[in-house]
């Protein structure tokens, strides 16, 4: 008998199109994820995920086998129940998932994980595992457990979630130029008078650079570089002395990895960081110098002396989150491309080692950049004429092959007798038709507010919330609750049903809604309990933006929403498009069943036996 497999390498891409990620790899751009799943693996054509398609939710779902409502986390934002009806709390932590991991499942019987990056993963739950980041989407970011509060603006319905989001350990990503840019710091130059060690022949000017920390968790000391631009090359210095250099570049040059130390309000810490100089015209009228988010070095692995062992020549264990920068004309598009880059090339020196090194059965892990790259750039790549969608899709196709090389490095950690299996969460597509719940809500006569914007609970029924939620205000259940339980919340929630449906966008005369289904109904699409809608609605692919409230077959312009999911090893058969429905619940339960390790407690996911070439296993 066959002995069974003991060894799974799960790797989570965050928003690919699935179509697309297809076709680059059976054209022969990703050569090791071809490889892998097209010419000896199965690809799943039908990858179906939860609804909302969006990102905590369905990680959880995937690490649980179990439907968001069953683990509790049923948004990016989730309501928590009792909690005012505008107020959210981010689904992002690992006490947040209610229901058994497959690396607690497997624990039990002596089983250890590696878990890089994967959503809702720290504070770590199992002593006896290696744990990297996984407090938000990218490692060194802290999602933040305040409640935040929505529905600021339901006029635009630019919904602003206050604090919302993650925090950076030390600092996000910096721009330093003497032009203006949206959130960047300007500088002057002049003449060097008191520098220190100046040579050269060249005539040449300084700068102060007082660094700026945006999105930090820590407290930070203020600080001020020196920047002496000469003989067409920026010397940055810790002060205006030449020989306290920390890097010398041209135009366009990175610098490599750069190891400081700052004072933070825990104390002297080191963050690690490179710096890129995007613009140096020769009379230094134009110059922009970048600097990535400051990581820390330690502080988010388990166990904590980890961090140190990992080195990682070109990468940095920090948010590649060049998309911003991209947006705001901080700099072009192979610039982003680069800064994502060093975060997928630290995940595959990171995944080497520890692969190598490291006792390990299961090794799981989250990269974020395909999430990013879409939310920058899926309009653009949508746009019909190919000139001008052309430099996008370069950086796509760059993206991937970045991805392609990190898949590279991990799986040379793999040998015959280990599964591996890349999913995601769910796909992406262009910004299409306007649409806010809150604003049909309004219209409707359901959501009231006062001249201050502010939710009136006096005559406020029900709130949209997340993704596809409306929650309706139910008395003595709700803070402010209104509608009676019983006949009149049954009333309220076909009321809403009816609106919802008969509601035509008034710029395209199309329906946005799709789907709407008192909360009873919705089981039949996993969602149901305390944690989700009396109303469940979704959109199709023309309306609103990359992913979330759209249906899971949702597809629009080059966009489409369907979850990647593939596998190869042992009893995987090779080189097959497999036509039926899968679900990303599936995976674990159809690694466990391969396995034979213990199935999470409340997995709800199907075995796959279509993707095995023997499923009839003894
Ligand atoms: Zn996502």
């Amino acid at each position: 008998m066959q002995r069974k497999p003991d060894k799974v390498i799960i790797i989570g891409l965050d928003a690919p199109i699935a179509p697309r990620l297809y076709r680059l790899c059976k054209e022969g751009h990703l050569p090791t994820l071809n490889r892998l799943f097209l010419e000896q693996g199965v690809w799943a054509r039908h990858c179906l995920v939860p609804l909302p398609t969006i990102t905590p939710s369905n990680w959880a779902a995937i690490a649980t086998g179990a439907w968001p409502s069953t683990l509790e986390i049923t948004d990016f934002n989730v309501h928590v129940p009792g909690d005012e009806l505008n107020k959210a709390h981010q689904g992002l932590f690992s006490d947040d998932v209610h229901a058994e991991t497959i690396y607690e499942a497997i624990a039990k019987v002596g089983k250890k994980s590696i878990l890089l990056n994967y959503p809702s993963t720290w504070p770590p739950k199992v002593e006896d595992s290696i744990v990297l980041g996984g407090a938000s989407i990218a490692l060194n970011t802290w999602a933040q457990n305040v409640q935040l509060t929505t529905i600021h603006q339901l006029e635009d319905e630019v919904i602003t979630w206050g604090q919302a989001g993650s925090l950076v350990t030390y600092a996000g990503p910096a721009l330093y130029s003497t032009q203006l840019y949206p959130g960047a710091t300007v500088i002057k130059f002049y003449q060097p008078g008191g520098w220190g060690n100046l040579s050269g022949q060249g005539k040449a000017v300084a700068a102060q650079m007082p660094l700026q920390f945006r999105g930090n968790l820590y407290q930070m000391e203020p600080v001020t570089w020196h920047i002496l631009v000469q003989e067409g090359k920026a010397i940055v210095c810790e002060k205006n002395d030449v020989a306290t250099a920390i890097t010398t570049l041209a135009e366009g040059q990175w610098s490599p990895v750069i190891t400081k130390e700052f004072r933070t309000g825990k104390g002297l810490r080191k963050a690690v960081f490179r710096m890129k100089l995007v613009e140096l015209s020769p009379d230094t009228e134009r110059f922009r110098l970048l600097v990535t988010s400051l990581a820390a070095t330690e502080g988010w692995t388990h166990p904590p002396s980890l961090a140190a062992e990992i080195k990682s020549a070109e990468g940095l264990p920090g948010p590649g989150l060049s998309w911003a920068g991209h947006r705001y004309g901080w700099h072009g598009l192979n610039t982003a491309v680069e800064m994502q880059y060093f975060e997928d090339a630290f995940f595959a020196d990171a995944a080497a080692y520890l692969l190598k090194n490291k006792p390990w059965n299961l090794f799981l892990m989250h990269a974020h950049s395909p999430d990013h790259m879409y939310h920058a750039i899926a309009d653009a790549l949508d746009n019909p004429d190919p000139e001008k969608r052309k430099p996008y899709e370069e950086a796509e196709l760059a993206i991937y092959k970045s991805i392609d090389d990190m898949c590279a490095g991990i799986c040379a950690g793999a040998d015959d007798e280990t599964i591996i299996a890349i999913i995601s969460d769910h796909g992406a597509k262009p910004t299409t038709g306007h649409f806010g719940i809150n604003r049909i809500l309004v219209e409707g006569g359901f959501l009231s507010r006062n001249e201050r914007r502010e939710v009136d609970w006096s005559k406020t029924k029900a709130v949209g919330h997340g993704s596809v939620h409306i929650f309706i205000s139910v008395k003595g259940r709700d803070p402010h609750g209104i509608v009676e339980p019983g006949e009149e919340y049954r009333r309220v929630q076909e009321e809403i049903i009816k609106w919802l449906y008969e509601y035509n966008d008034p710029e395209s005369g199309k329906k946005p809604i799709v789907l709407a289904l008192k909360k009873e109904d919705a089981r039949f699409i996993g969602l149901y309990g305390n944690w989700v809608g009396d109303v469940v609605y979704a959109v199709g692919g023309d309306f609103s933006y990359q992913h979330g409230p759209q249906l899971p077959t949702a597809q629009h312009g080059i966009g489409d929403l369907r979850g990647v999911l593939a596998l190869t090893g042992p009893n995987i058969k090779k080189g097959m498009v497999l036509e039926r429905t899968v679900w990303i619940q599936d995976l674990v339960p159809t690694i466990c069943y391969l396995t034979g390790w213990p199935v999470p407690a409340q997995a709800e996911g199907a075995v796959i036996y279509q993707a095995m070439a023997g499923p009839n296993l003894k």
